[in-house]
């Protein structure tokens, strides 16, 4: 058994603690604020294996199918369900677009299909269909509740005997040579060590930090974080648009019911570089914009009022694929998610485990694809989609 540092107790470092754990390693989790408060408390909810490349397609297709049995195996209510993803197309040249990404989906048992105005309309009863010529749906796709998601992974992890603690700070690393042989951390003020055997920088938006505590240059894997942001309207009735509707071409904006109460989560890709990694201040022009595509993708929304506006990080890459895999001996990251990291998590949560504990994987991951070197060799791939 060796002795494991996860660090960052975001979705991907809870669930690969778990996995873990499960393979009967000795795992300590170091969360410097509480659980879940980076990215992960602040996302849409969307799960899709509706990806225009095929390691994505892959990787979530699988992560599609470990969600469906996440529930039982966790032992908790998630809220998951598959009410599915519709993007909508504005022009022909983008159906023929949309009509290459369902080859590929299908290609890979993703069961998507070209839809009509009316059948999207049928789907999502709020919807304006006017401006749209026809949708992309995929019935598999659909959402879960961040918060019990986490929860029933950090429940488990620890129940598994995980040594999972918030508030403590990772702040460098003690070394033999190359090797990493302890973290160094904080908590309460005080300063400690742990010897550990391997380390797994899943901090997201913090990760070039602690690459750079780990003795790599900073800009290894160059992640840039941008304040993304979210307005909640007042809870609607039910079934007025459960799946998440896009229109990529509006700005990637888009809507998605909350799957608890009903609410319409709004979402769109305007977004500005972070300040800082404290800056998840809401702004007006954001609250100005989305709305307005919000009530032209359904007008109803003009009577609703919206109770709650957030924002929170998408940490991107240069192509906005994540990095995951080793970066040193015994030193590994998964970071780097954009709008993508919630709904990958159980696929690479298991992957990484499975990578750490056992040098290879079942899960069908691109290791190539992600490569964190990927970057410094100037390989990058096609900008993955971004939104959740
Ligand atoms: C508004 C919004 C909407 C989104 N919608 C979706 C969606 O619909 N679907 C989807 O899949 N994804 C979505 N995302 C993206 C998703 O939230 C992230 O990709 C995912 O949560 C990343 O998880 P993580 O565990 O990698 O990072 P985080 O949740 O950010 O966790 C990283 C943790 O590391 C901790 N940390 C940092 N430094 C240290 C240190 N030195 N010591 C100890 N701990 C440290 C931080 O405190 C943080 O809690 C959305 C994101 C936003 C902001």
């Amino acid at each position: 058994m060796s002795k494991i540092a996860v660090i960052g107790g975001g979705i991907i470092g809870v669930a690969t603690a778990y996995e873990l754990a499960k393979l009967g390693e000795d795992v300590i989790l170091f969360e410097k604020n509480y659980f879940g408060s980076g990215s992960t408390f602040r996302c849409a909810s969307g799960i899709r294996a509706q990806f225009t490349d095929e390691a994505n397609v892959r990787l979530m297709k699988y992560a599609v199918e470990r969600w469906e049995r996440l529930e039982d195996e966790l032992g908790f209510d998630i809220n998951f369900r598959q009410t599915g993803y519709l993007f909508l197309a504005t022009s022909e040249e983008e159906i023929e677009a949309f009509k290459a990404n369902i080859r590929l989906q299908n290609r890979f048992g993703v069961p998507t299909r070209l839809i009509d105005m009316d059948e999207a309309k049928e789907i999502v009863p709020i919807l304006n269909p006017e401006p749209f010529l026809a949708g992309t749906w995929n019935p598999r796709d659909g959402k879960a509740n961040p918060f019990k998601t986490l929860f029933a992974y950090l429940f488990r992890a620890r129940e598994m005997g995980v040594d999972a603690r918030e508030h403590t700070e990772v702040i460098g690393f003690e070394r033999e040579g190359d090797e990493i042989t302890a973290v160094r951390y904080r908590s309460r003020g005080k300063a400690e060590s742990v010897k550990v055997d391997a380390v797994l920088n899943a901090t997201n938006a913090w990760a070039p930090t602690i690459n750079e505590m780990a003795g790599l240059k900073r800009g290894i894997v160059p992640i840039k974080v941008y304040k993304h942001q979210l307005v909640k309207t007042e809870l609607l009735e039910k079934g007025q648009a459960e799946p998440l509707v896009c229109p990529p071409s509006w700005n990637d904006a888009y809507i998605i019911q909350d799957g608890e109460d009903g609410g319409i989560i709004c979402g769109a890709g305007i977004e500005h570089e972070a300040r800082g990694l404290n800056d998840v201040e809401p702004t007006y022009d954001f609250l100005r914009g989305v709305l307005r595509y919000a009530v032209m993708m359904a007008p109803p929304l003009k009577y609703a009022h919206v109770i709650r506006q957030w924002a929170g990080f998408y940490a991107k890459t240069p192509d906005r694929n994540p990095a995951i895999g080793k970066l040193l001996e015994d030193f590994y990251i998964s970071a780097g998610f954009s709008g993508h990291g919630f709904m990958m998590a159980p696929a690479v949560a298991q992957a990484m485990a499975e990578l750490i504990a056992r040098g290879r994987s079942k899960v069908p991951i691109d290791w190539e694809w992600y490569d964190p070197y990927r970057f410094e060799r100037g390989e990058l791939h096609t900008s993955a989609f971004q939104i959740g």
